[in-house]
């Protein structure tokens, strides 16, 4: 049985069955004929569908976060962002789809015509993290499900109650049982998923699993998208507004506790207002209210996964034990419940993992720079590649920084920030790939080329 705990109070929640091999090869032969149906309809009506999933989305939002927010310690407030954000990212999709998915002559004369048909992949997998699951987790089940597949969607064994609540809003929607499926359960699960013969493999997790995915796909020449984790560095100039940027970019670390693929890791700041930064950095960061994630005033929550509390400490050791300056915090939080306090380092550099390894948690190193090229040079040192950003009054500047950086998301004075309108790819270990925009609708098919010649 799978065990949902509630991480902010270490208390069972409830006890799930988990799918085992037979269940999750039964659940493939359902899927597979319940695509070819779904694949002959029109678009209208899948359209329809996904439409009506918004509006129980919206209807069951408050219900929704409240379960989020328990089985995976996120104060509330930020799982109610979460929800009224993929109403964005569904309306995107449902403005975008048609666009994305139709027929495109590319040439035609009296004699040919060349048309491209955007066909559906079959049957894919989506294999979601815990952190953002409503996001990370319908960023591949909607445009798939709009581009005519079928889903197998295993939820995070961190997120199974949410994945369960997703998949009855699917349902309730219209979305047919068999098309759109949920298999609950942890990594045996998730293997005995990658042993069926999908057409198609969509992970988000962390780059250790995403290698284990990526090998077990391998020689099957079906396409597998890996969305994987980030180490993700922002560079202050000399000219910025210190105590705004300070604020914008404390928000950027501390967000959903630190624990975003997207979250501020790195900072590299400018070695005129490093002082000056670090001092309100520090201000700001005492501001946010750690607690329990119900209390709207909670801004910090649980540490999702409690093993992972080790691992945070063991950064701020190796960072201090190699000559960095704690600031603030350092050390896990007395249970019951896994917290671990927000934790801010100065002077430090990448001999230490907190530099080089992606923390995922509420802590952050803030390192001194003389200019501009030292700060490509650090922030093109990691093999992560998921985000970057400048914060600076002076945009060509921070333009020419950004493009020197190896990352999938360039921010001028913003962080932490997902558009559903714009790709959203990593790179080296952040994974391949692209979810949202038309590129992540386009990506649930396969192009046919037409050569239509006149006889
Ligand atoms: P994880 O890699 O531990 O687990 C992810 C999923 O893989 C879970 O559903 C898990 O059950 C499953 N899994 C584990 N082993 C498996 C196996 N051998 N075969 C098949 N499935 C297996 O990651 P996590 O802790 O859930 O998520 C945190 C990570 O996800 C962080 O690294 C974070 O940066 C990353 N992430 C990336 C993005 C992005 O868009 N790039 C978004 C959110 C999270």
């Amino acid at each position: 049985m799978l065990k949902v705990m509630n991480p902010a109070t270490g208390a069972l929640i409830q006890e799930l069955a988990e799918d085992g091999p037979a269940q999750v090869a039964a659940k493939f032969q359902a899927a597979c004929l319940a695509q070819k149906a779904w694949a002959a309809g029109p678009l209208e009506r899948r359209l329809a569908v996904i439409q009506a999933f918004r509006g129980l989305i919206a209807a069951r939002l408050e219900t929704l976060a409240r379960i989020l927010s328990s089985e995976v310690g996120k104060p509330i407030r930020q799982s109610r962002n979460e929800l009224n954000g993929l109403l964005g990212r569904l309306d995107f999709f449902l403005g975008a789809a048609a666009g994305a998915l139709a027929d495109e002559t590319v040439f035609s004369d009296p004699t040919v015509v060349e048309r491209i048909r955007r066909e559906p992949l079959g049957v894919v997998a989506n294999i979601s993290a815990w952190n953002y699951p409503y996001f990370v987790s319908s960023n591949v089940a909607v445009p798939a499900l709009l581009a005519g597949n079928a889903v197998l969607f295993k939820p995070s064994e961190y997120a199974s109650l949410s994945g369960l609540a997703m998949t009855q809003a699917l349902h309730d929607a219209g979305v047919p049982q068999d098309l759109f499926q949920v298999l609950l359960g942890g990594a045996a699960t998730g293997a005995a998923l990658l042993e069926q013969p999908l057409d198609g493999v969509f992970f988000t997790g962390s780059y250790a699993t995403g290698q284990r995915i990526a090998q077990a796909a391998a020689g099957r020449m079906i396409k597998v998208q890996l969305e994987l984790g980030g180490k993700d560095p922002v560079y202050v100039r000399a000219d910025v507004d210190v105590r705004a940027a300070a604020a914008g970019l404390a928000d950027g670390a501390f967000y959903n506790t630190g624990q975003s693929c997207c979250s501020v890791e790195r900072l590299y700041v400018h070695a005129s207002v490093y002082d000056a930064f670090v001092e309100a950095f520090v201000a700001e960061v005492k501001t946010y209210a750690q607690g329990d994630p119900m209390d709207e005033a909670t801004y910090l929550g649980a540490i999702t996964r409690p093993s992972h509390l080790d691992y945070l400490e063991h950064q701020v050791v190796d960072a201090v034990a190699r000559g960095a300056k704690l600031l603030l915090g350092g050390k896990v939080l007395p249970g019951p419940g896994a917290r671990f306090e927000a934790t801010v380092l100065a002077h430090v550099d990448h001999s230490m993992e907190l530099m080089r390894e992606e923390s995922f948690g509420p802590l952050i190193g803030i390192q001194k720079v003389a200019d501009d090229a030292e700060a490509v040079a650090l922030m093109n040192d990691t093999p992560y590649g998921l985000t970057a950003g400048v914060y600076t009054k002076d945009q060509a500047a921070a333009e020419a920084v950004l493009a020197q950086v190896n990352a999938g998301s360039a921010y001028w004075n913003c962080c932490d920030r997902v558009s559903p309108r714009l790709p959203w790819s990593g790179r080296g270990h952040s994974g391949m790939g692209v979810v949202l925009s038309n590129d992540g609708i386009q990506t649930f098919t396969r192009p046919k080329a037409w050569h239509l010649k006149q006889a």
